[in-house]
C-alpha cells in the first residue's frame, strides 16, 4: 500500500494552504480534491474580501492560483473522493472510490462544509445568477437592490442584517409563525425598518430572464388557507443551515451536535495524534476563506512538528 507522510483531503482554501506549507516544509504532501474540486468558492462569483486581491478576483480563479502555488512546492493533486477512513492506528488508512487505499502518517482533514439548500431546480437554473448562500461573499453586488433570505436561525438573520446594511430592501421568509433565533438576533431583525419578515411562507420557486427577477412564494396559515403570490427580487439567499462534510470521519474523532470535528482549544489537533481538522468542517463560527486558510496553515504546521518529533 502507498504510504504518503501529509495526506490532506480537500481542495478548499484551507487544504490547498496546508498543501503549500507543507510541500514548502518537505513532508511531500498528497493533496485529493474531493467531491467539489475548488470547495465552495467554486460557487461564488468574485470574491472581494480575501486579502491581496484589491480588485478582487472569481472565486474559480483564487482557487486555481492555490492549486498552482500548492504545486509549484511539489504537492501531489489527485482528484479521488474518500470512502473510508480508518484512524484506529497509525499509519492511519483511507480508501478512495477509484478503489485505491494509502496509508498516512500524518492527515488534514479540510473536506468543508455544504450549505443547505431548499432542493429547488430553480436554485440550480439561477446558481450564480441571483442564487447565493452567503450573503458575505455575494452581498455586496445586491447594493440598493432588493434581496430575500431564506431561514428562521441565527445565519438568516445575521445574513438578513448583513444585508440590510447594503440592500434596499430584504424580505426574510420563515417557514414557521416564528423564528428559532436567538432573541437578541430577533430583536435586530425585527427592529430593522429595511427588513420585513414573511412568516408562515416558502418558496415555490424563482423567475427571471437573464438572472433572479423574482420569487413565486406561498403563504400558508393552515391547509385551507393559502395564498400564491409572486414578489419581484433581484437576490435569494439561502440560510438553513450548513452541514460539515465529516460523516466518515464520525467514528474517530469528537464532532458536536452539528457534526462540525472538534478541536482542541484553537489549534487544529482532533485528539487522535497526527490527525488534524481545518477549515469549515471544523469551524462552526467563522466560514471564511481567509480563516479556512489560516488554519489550513496551522494544520500543516502540526503536521510537521508532529513528524519530526516522531522522527517519521
Ligand atoms: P439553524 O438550524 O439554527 O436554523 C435553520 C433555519 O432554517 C430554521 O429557521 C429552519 O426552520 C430553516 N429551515 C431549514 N430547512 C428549511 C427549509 N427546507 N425551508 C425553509 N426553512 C428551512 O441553522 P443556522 O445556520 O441558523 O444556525 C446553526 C447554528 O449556529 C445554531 O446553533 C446557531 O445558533 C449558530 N449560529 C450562531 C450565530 C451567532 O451566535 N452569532 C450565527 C450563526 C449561527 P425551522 O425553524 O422551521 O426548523
Amino acid at each position: 500500500m502507498e504510504h504518503i507522510r501529509c495526506l490532506i483531503i480537500g481542495s478548499g482554501p484551507a487544504g490547498y494552504t496546508a498543501a503549500i506549507y507543507a510541500g514548502r516544509a518537505n513532508l511531500s504532501p498528497v493533496l485529493y480534491e474531493g467531491i467539489q474540486p475548488g470547495g465552495q468558492l467554486t460557487t461564488t462569483t468574485e470574491v472581494e474580501n480575501f486579502p491581496g486581491y484589491p480588485d478582487g478576483i472569481t472565486g474559480t480563479e483564487l482557487m486555481d492560483d492555490l492549486k498552482k502555488q500548492a504545486e509549484r512546492f511539489g504537492a501531489d493533486i489527485r482528484s479521488a473522493i474518500v470512502t473510508k477512513a480508518d484512524l484506529s492506528a497509525r499509519p492511519y488508512k483511507i480508501a478512495f472510490d477509484d478503489e485505491t487505499e494509502v496509508e498516512a502518517d500524518t492527515l488534514i482533514i479540510a473536506t468543508g462544509a455544504s450549505a443547505k439548500y431548499l432542493g429547488l431546480e430553480d436554485e440550480k437554473k439561477y446558481a450564480g445568477m441571483g442564487v447565493s448562500a452567503c450573503a458575505t461573499c455575494d452581498g455586496f453586488f445586491y447594493r440598493k437592490k432588493v434581496v430575500a433570505v431564506v431561514g428562521g436561525g441565527d445565519t438568516a438573520c445575521e445574513e438578513a442584517t448583513y444585508l440590510a446594511g447594503l440592500a434596499a430592501k430584504v424580505y426574510l421568509i420563515v417557514r414557521k409563525p416564528f423564528l428559532r433565533a436567538s432573541r437578541i438576533m430577533q430583536e435586530r431583525v425585527l427592529g430593522n425598518p429595511k427588513i420585513e419578515v414573511l412568516f408562515e411562507h416558502n418558496t415555490e420557486g424563482l423567475f427571471g430572464e437573464n438572472g433572479v427577477e423574482g420569487i413565486h412564494l406561498v403563504q400558508r396559515k393552515g391547509e385551507a388557507d393559502e395564498r400564491h403570490y409572486d414578489l419581484p427580487i433581484d437576490g435569494f439567499f439561502l440560510a438553513i443551515g450548513h452541514k460539515p462534510n465529516s460523516d466518515l470521519f464520525k467514528p474517530w474523532v469528537q464532532t458536536d451536535e452539528v457534526g462540525y470535528i472538534r478541536t482542541e482549544n484553537d489549534t487544529p489537533r482532533t485528539g487522535i495524534p497526527g490527525v488534524f481538522a481545518a477549515g469549515d468542517v471544523a469551524d462552526p463560527h467563522y466560514r471564511q476563506a481567509i480563516t479556512a486558510a489560516g488554519s489550513g496553515c496551522k494544520a500543516a504546521i502540526e503536521a510537521e512538528r508532529y513528524l519530526t518529533e516522531h522522527q517519521l
